[in-house]
């Protein structure tokens, strides 16, 4: 299958962050590959911003460098290489400083898209948003993007929300969760709301629970103490977890239009139940073979979570007695991210239920190999009496698009040239973030006045004990993260 590639307006991208972390390993690379595709026109341009004083070669050299690291071998052609980095120049400013912003202002062009990514840490967004303001530099159209993290609590994320609304509109805004510019998210939208078969099953009706899970392999390694601030529920349960839920359980937009689909997850976060303690399971990984969470984050008494398990109700007519039950940490034994919507036994079985029917699921599955598939129950082949098995109706999306685009594009591939068009349907709204960090703060707040201590779990485990138990109590499993 051919995906057409439509190139986007000239635009100016201002990049602030340009020597950071997540410039070089994903802003950069994503950027030269839309480029390489021809989505990136030869008349748009990329304005790396930070305080280091570099030359424009110095920072085409730390673009190269960048996409040698991080870009497939695949895909490194150096005549397009050249293409790109010639593409590239280099701005050093400080966000908290005076020097530099009129000639920031000189080298951004009236007649084109202007976008300002604040690929920096969010104790200066209000800074800069308020210098690109208040000289001139960002007008009513231009567009401004914003990394996670959104705040660290309801009242930090307000007071985000309030610095950026100072300065730019709430349709300017472009807050990245990187979760939902991937592939099988959006096509999570398109198999429930493009096909007649899902919708009339989607609900507590036929619908017993539905399973998110984020697991990986990785420690907090280098970035320990950063995250010991933070944790699983403020890193990965808030924003991401919290979206993939909102598209599992919302109600049918009436367009797919950014505003209406995000007032429909905002209803869901509002819906939600508040969790007992009780329902939450917070683990710390072990020693062995590689350090403890506990020294990864050099903080003898840590209490932040590596790893949690919650169960959700939502009070709404669809979904009044399916839980959801969500579980991310860190050091399992597998990297896996998928949601698994478990449908209900039939009412009534006309074969023994011993012969091997299970109820149907359907796993939306965002990595490894992205895909859909549906287990559906059938007779075993043979002559052998009406034996049942389950086999996958599996839909992966490498096989279904064919060789030459197995390699999907990056999540930021996709929501950078989403700003660019101004589409903001694929970004989260502020009073989404804020719902969610209503939400959030309670249970927080809850463990941290009980004093509550993760559960320490062995490293290459599925997480603690306390964590299976949680699902047994319900008479349900996790689905094994071996499988
Ligand atoms: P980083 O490696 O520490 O880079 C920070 C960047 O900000 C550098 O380019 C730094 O350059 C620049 N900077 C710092 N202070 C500045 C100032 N006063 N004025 C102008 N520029 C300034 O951080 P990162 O890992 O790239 O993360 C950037 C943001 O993305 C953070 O909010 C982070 O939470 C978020 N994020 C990162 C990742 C990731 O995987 N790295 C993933 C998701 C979200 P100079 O020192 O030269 O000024």
């Amino acid at each position: 299958m051919v995906s057409r590639t439509i190139p986007v307006d000239p635009f100016d991208l201002v990049l602030f962050g340009a020597t950071g972390d997540l410039a070089r390993r994903k802003i950069l690379p994503s950027l030269y590959r839309r480029f390489l595709a021809g989505q990136m026109p030869d008349t748009a341009r990329v304005i790396g911003a930070a305080r280091s004083e570099l030359s424009n070669e110095e920072f085409r050299d730390l673009v190269r460098e960048a996409l040698a690291e991080f870009v497939s071998k695949a895909k490194t052609d150096k005549a397009a290489i050249d293409a790109f980095v010639a593409q590239c120049s280099y701005i050093a400013i400080d966000a908290k400083g005076d020097g530099g912003w009129s000639d920031l202002k000189q080298m951004v062009r009236e007649d084109a898209i202007k976008a300002f990514y604040f690929s920096v840490a969010p104790s200066i967004f209000g800074a800069l948003a308020d210098k690109l303001r208040s000289h001139g530099i960002a007008c009513d159209n231009s567009r401004l993007v914003v990394e996670k993290p959104f705040g660290t609590d309801l009242k930090t994320a307000k007071k985000l929300n309030a610095d950026l609304a100072a300065s730019f509109r709430e349709d300017q805004i472009y807050r990245i969760d990187h979760f939902l510019g991937k592939e099988t998210v959006q096509n999570l939208m398109a198999v429930r709301f493009a096909n007649v078969l899902f919708e009339p099953l989607w609900n507590e009706r036929y619908i017993d629970h539905v399973q998110i899970t984020v697991a990986e392999t990785v420690g907090v390694g280098g970035r320990g103490s950063y995250y010991d601030k933070s944790g699983a529920m403020r890193d990965m349960v808030q924003n991401h977890l919290m979206q993939l839920l909102c598209l599992t359980a919302m109600e049918p937009p009436a367009a797919f239009d950014p505003d209406r689909l995000r007032d429909e997850k905002l209803k869901v976060i509002r819906a939600l139940d508040p969790v007992p303690l009780k329902d939450v399971v917070r683990g710390q990984y072990k020693s062995g073979p590689e350090p403890s969470y506990i020294e990864d984050a050099e903080n003898a008494d840590s209490k932040t979570e590596s790893y949690i398990a919650l169960k959700i109700g939502i009070s709404n007519w669809r979904w009044k007695h399916t839980p959801f039950y969500l579980r991310t940490g860190k050091r399992l034994t597998k990297r896996m991210s998928e949601i698994v919507v478990q449908f209900k036994e039939t009412p009534h079985s006309i074969f023994d239920r011993d012969d091997g029917s299970t109820a149907n699921a359907l796993t939306i599955r965002l990595q490894p190999d992205e895909g859909i598939d549906l287990s559906v129950t059938i007779k075993e082949p043979g002559p052998g009496g009406m034996r049942l098995t389950n086999v996958p109706l599996d839909m992966s999306f490498a096989d279904a698009l064919g060789a030459d685009d197995a390699e999907m594009p990056d999540a930021y591939e996709r929501l950078i040239m989403d700003v660019i068009r101004g589409n903001q349907t694929l970004f989260m709204r502020g009073d989404e973030v804020e719902a969610a960090w209503a939400w959030t703060d309670p249970i927080i707040n809850a463990w941290e006045a009980q004093g509550d201590k993760p559960k320490q779990y062995p490293q290459g485990s599925s997480g603690p004990e306390e964590a299976l138990a949680l699902l047994l109590r319900d008479g349900r499993r996790w689905r094994d993260l071996e499988d």
